[in-house]
């Protein structure tokens, strides 16, 4: 993203107002006063500029975001929120075997969402010309011009070293070796690209807009082709010093596990990845197994099928018992292609956590599944252009 201009004090002021109304759309005029820290008389000159403007609109009758002292007292107060069509923001989401785009209105609402499958591992140049297509696409459908876009969020399913933008792709993702996808994305769009791994966009997508809303401290766990987790700690995402933090899929699981692809023997994802459960039914049922088959079995309640989910459940459980114990999180989230098994694999990942993590640390992490889908990451994407809006809605307005 390109630098945004040093703010003047009213510039400032203006900033905390959008601030506020963006994280917590709904806010009354006094609940502003307080989350803004500004006094009720600057609140008032401040919103009716904000309102003239075009960036904040008014709601009467609308039930709070939060309880209001004001509530109390009869009139329900007018309610405010940022005009949600004032800014927009792009997500894409590179998996495996697909490319998915949705573009998104300042609320985070999905306006577009659309998904392609593509060889994205072998193919990288015809997966950003076809992601390339996918985003034209979506502008023309919503009728938003690109000028009207503050930038685009792309997720990638491989470490990306956030110092030097190159992907650590060795092993994970080799087609992609030597590519920056965030430039090549760029030089076609001519729209400014943020790129981050898809485990992390996943939990910033679930904490915006699902399962982990206001909770500040989170694992999120994705169990897709690859295992990965990725960690927002008192509020803010967490990649490590070269944006390696939470490969979870790449921990001991089992000694004499299989060799896995990054090269060592019994990762977690090699024994608990959706790819490896469905391998072990196709010993047993003597034919091919797809993801999507292996959990229509769960569904119909097949034995051999649930047994192979529950045990790659109580090892995704102890590997995020680890990450329980050092971390301390609130919430474990779990999400990708195998978290729609429910149950058969939940409750397996939360004994697991029970046994293994210290009491403590055990009973404050709650355990759900994400509550975006296969969605998670795409949001997530536009979210890391979203957070940036506040700023770039102030720098906009004249000083
Ligand atoms: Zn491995």
């Amino acid at each position: 993203m390109t630098d945004l201009p040093v703010l003047g004090a009213r510039q400032m002021n203006r900033l905390r107002i959008i601030e506020a109304l963006y994280r917590r759309p709904l806010s009354s005029r006094a609940d502003l006063t307080r989350h803004a820290h500004l006094s009720r008389a600057t609140v008032s000159t401040l919103v009716e500029e904000l309102v003239r403007a075009g960036l904040v609109e008014e709601h009467a009758g609308v039930a709070a975001s939060e309880p209001s002292p004001e509530g109390a007292l009869g009139r329900p107060p007018v309610r405010l929120s940022l005009v949600s069509r004032s800014a927009f923001a792009v997500g894409l989401d590179f998996g495996h075997q697909h490319i998915r785009v949705a573009l998104c209105d300042l609320s985070g609402e999905p306006i577009v969402d659309d998904y392609s499958p593509a060889d994205v591992d072998h193919a990288p140049a015809e997966s950003l010309d076809l992601a390339h297509e996918l985003v034209r696409e979506a502008l023309r459908r919503a009728g938003v011009a690109p000028d009207q876009l503050l930038g685009v969020g792309m997720g990638l399913a491989v470490p990306i070293n956030k110092t030097t933008g190159a992907l650590e792709a060795d092993g994970i993702l080799p087609g992609w070796h030597g590519i920056r996808p965030a430039a090549e994305m760029e030089a076609r769009l001519g729209i400014p690209v943020a790129l981050d791994n898809d485990a992390n966009l996943g939990a910033l997508g679930e904490e915006a807009y699902g399962a982990a809303r206001g909770v500040d401290n989170l694992v999120y766990i994705r169990l897709s082709a690859g295992i990965g987790a990725g960690l927002i700690l008192e509020g803010h995402p967490y990649p490590g010093v070269a944006g390696v933090a939470g490969e979870v899929g790449h921990v001991l699981s089992d000694p004499s596990g299989p060799i896995c692809r990054c090269g060592n023997r019994g990762c977690l994802e090699a024994v608990a990845s959706p790819v490896a459960v469905a391998a072990l039914l196709e010993r047993s049922l003597g034919e091919p197994v797809s993801v999507q088959r292996l959990l229509e079995l769960v569904e119909d309640g097949h034995r051999g099928a649930r047994r192979a989910v529950a045990d790659a459940g109580e090892a995704v459980g102890r590997a995020a018992a680890m990450l329980v114990n050092i971390l301390n999180p609130e919430l474990v989230v779990v999400g990708g292609d195998l978290a729609s098994a429910g149950e058969v694999l939940l409750d397996p990942i939360t004994a697991a956590i029970e046994r293994h993590s210290v009491a403590p640390a055990a009973s404050s992490a709650r355990v759900v599944p994400g509550a975006l889908g296969p969605r998670a990451e795409v949001l997530g994407a536009a979210a890391l252009i979203l957070a940036k809006s506040p700023r770039a809605l102030v720098a906009r307005l004249e000083a």
